[in-house]
């Protein structure tokens, strides 16, 4: 087993998380599952601690953290995206509704609700 390092991983609050199962798509390397019920990393050494769950969280279940983990792992994490890659669900802005496909996408948190926002509409949501 490799040595643990001080590095940014997901936190999961299980008292905030209905078990939506909305996070586990983005998650291209595969690290989250719903496991009775509630979102787990089921391997943290597949959580990369990017962060691309939390745009898409409800509840505000989902934050990162720095914590002793295990390193993410480059080679295990490449067939599980090759595998997701065939099947992922594109998310869309809650602005124009375009899909990560035809425009980049980013997670913005506005008055307790977790979304994603293309890069066109950004700019209108920051400066109003
Ligand atoms: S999106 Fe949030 S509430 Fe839904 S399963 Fe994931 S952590 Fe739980």
């Amino acid at each position: 087993m490799s040595a643990t390092v001080n590095r940014q991983i997901v936190r999961i609050d299980e008292e905030r998380c209905t078990g939506c199962g909305l996070c586990v798509s983005p998650c291209a390397e595969g690290a989250i599952e719903i496991v009775d019920g509630k979102a787990k990393v089921i391997r943290e050494e597949l959580c990369d601690g990017a962060g691309f769950c939390l745009g898409v969280c409800p509840t505000g279940a989902l934050t990162i953290e720095v914590r002793e983990a295990l390193p993410f792992d480059h080679e295990a994490a490449e067939p599980i995206i090759a595998e997701k890659q065939k099947t992922y669900i594109p998310q869309r802005c809650f602005k124009c509704d375009a899909d990560e496909d035809q425009v980049p996408l980013v997670p913005v948190c506005q008055q307790g609700r977790s979304e994603w926002v293309c890069t066109r509409c950004l700019p209108a949501l920051i400066h109003g």
